[in-house]
């Protein structure tokens, strides 16, 4: 049984792990952290003397159906009946007034129109200008040179996209799923993001949503029917090289490695790691004493909190901004107070409410920022000079910077060992299209 060793047990190293595990690989994972998830995980926040504490993901985490590895790895992990998927987007402006966006009968990409002619914070204008923009992005987005050069921002631009598009439209579905502003943004990333989710096929936007904590999602029974996976905590690797990996001062040696570690934690002498800025998020998590809605989830109009995810019969409810740039510099109190200020323009029930708890996780190093110009300087998932093998959201893996992404680059990972192994096999599943 060839034997391989995994840095890092984020969701590219457990993909890897999953995929090796499956096909016959004795597979050891090294983690740093008593916990597996990496940036998409849940850990208990303490609570009051007289509550246990509560089990908490570090920020809500969606995908979409088009997210085909991420999917295909939750089935390896017999974990998928866990996601749920959301057919209806609520778009919510300051003031209550709910817009839904859902498929119609139509085929793809016209499964919208009825419901986005519906839609009541665009008005007329904007909607022409976005149907034009639309149009224009399904004819070039395989056509077009210099998608990596410019930011979306300006391709908006171009095709004269109002500013109520932008600010209502555009931005609040990109932002989101790229973790980067539209005028930082390349806008590549823009036209990936809608031609796969919106445009490809009329089920591929539907949102899914986890039900249960991000870390119950990689737990240990999930890894009992892969095999040969042995997962090691608290274990850092401290050096990588050749030789093998070296973890609390021992040399742990194996046929194969992958180096499955965020880029600003490569081993320098190793691996360079790439000149990349990192992009952060800001998660609020709010417990009221009653309901504040019954939207299962909302993008929030016009405003810093940009979704609304309602956790917990509409008492617990989870805010998103992403490319949070401008609240890194503020208190924890601070953003819950700007959390609340805008939470109450869209539900009034927060006016009459105590809030309970407040919980604020800023993550810094979220994302790499989806510059221009970045995507050839992401070094492609799988290659290793020769060994170890990349992984990461950071690598060439035809994903931003996403669980999507990251899976993706584990699968390309496992599919070098394979190879390397003189088994050759294909764990990596094909874009819809
Ligand atoms: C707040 C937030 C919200 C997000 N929301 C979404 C979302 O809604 N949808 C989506 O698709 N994506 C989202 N993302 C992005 C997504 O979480 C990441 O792209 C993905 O999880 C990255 O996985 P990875 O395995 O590449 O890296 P990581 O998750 O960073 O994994 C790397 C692992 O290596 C470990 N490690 C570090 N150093 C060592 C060492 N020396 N030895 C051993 N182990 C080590 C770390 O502890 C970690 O577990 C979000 C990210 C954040 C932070």
């Amino acid at each position: 049984m060839p034997k391989v060793l995994i840095a890092g047990g984020g969701l590219a190293g457990l993909a890897s792990a999953a995929a090796l595990g499956g096909s016959g690989f004795e597979v050891h994972v090294f983690e740093a952290r008593p916990f597996l998830g990496g940036r998409a995980t849940s850990y208990p926040v303490p609570a009051s003397p007289e509550e246990p504490a509560e089990t908490i993901d570090n920020c809500q985490h969606v995908l979409l159906r088009c997210c085909v590895n991420l999917l295909d790895f939750y089935g390896r992990l017999g974990v998928r009946r866990h996601i749920h998927f959301h057919r209806e987007f609520y778009f919510i402006e300051p003031g209550g007034r709910v817009s839904v966006l859902r498929r119609g009968p139509l085929p793809a990409p016209f499964h919208f129109t009825g419901s986005f002619l519906r839609l009541s914070f665009l008005d007329k204008w904007d909607k022409l200008a976005i149907a034009r923009a639309l149009l224009a992005l399904r004819r070039e987005h395989a056509r077009r040179a210099d998608l990596d050069r410019i930011t979306m921002l300006e391709w908006l631009h171009e095709k004269r996209q109002t500013p109520r598009a932008i600010g209502r439209f555009w931005r609040p579905v990109l932002v989101s799923a790229i973790n980067e502003d539209l005028d930082r943004m390349a806008a590549c990333h823009g036209f990936q993001v809608f031609w796969l989710g919106f445009l490809a096929r009329s089920d591929s936007y539907e949102m899914g949503v986890p039900v249960v904590p991000l870390a119950e999602l990689y737990s240990a029974g999930a890894w009992e029917r892969l095999g040969q996976v042995h997962v090691h905590f608290r274990s850092p690797v401290e050096r990588m090289g050749p030789e093998g990996f070296t973890v609390d001062g021992r040399l742990e040696t194996a046929d194969h490695y992958i180096c499955a570690l965020p880029f600003e934690r490569l081993p320098a002498a190793a691996l360079p790691a790439p000149p990349f800025e990192h992009s952060p998020i800001t998660g609020v998590h709010l417990w009221f004493d009653r309901e504040i809605t019954t939207l299962p989830h909302a993008t929030l109009l016009d405003r810093t909190m940009q979704w609304m995810f309602n956790k917990n019969g509409g008492r617990y409810l989870q805010l998103v901004v992403s490319a949070s740039r401008e609240l890194t510099g503020r208190s924890r109190g601070e953003i819950i107070d700007l959390a609340l200020a805008d939470l109450a323009a869209f539900f009034p029930a927060v006016n009459e409410a105590r809030l309970l708890k407040a919980h604020v996780v800023k993550e810094q190093r979220a994302t790499f920022s989806a510059a221009p110009k970045t995507e050839s300087l992401r070094p492609a998932s799988g290659t290793g000079v020769p060994q170890p093998f990349l992984a990461g959201d950071w690598t060439r893996s035809g994903w931003p910077a996403t669980m999507e992404g990251a899976v993706r680059s584990g699968y390309l990972a496992a599919e070098a060992v394979a190879r390397a192994a003189g088994r050759p096999t294909r764990f990596l599943l094909p874009d819809l299209e």
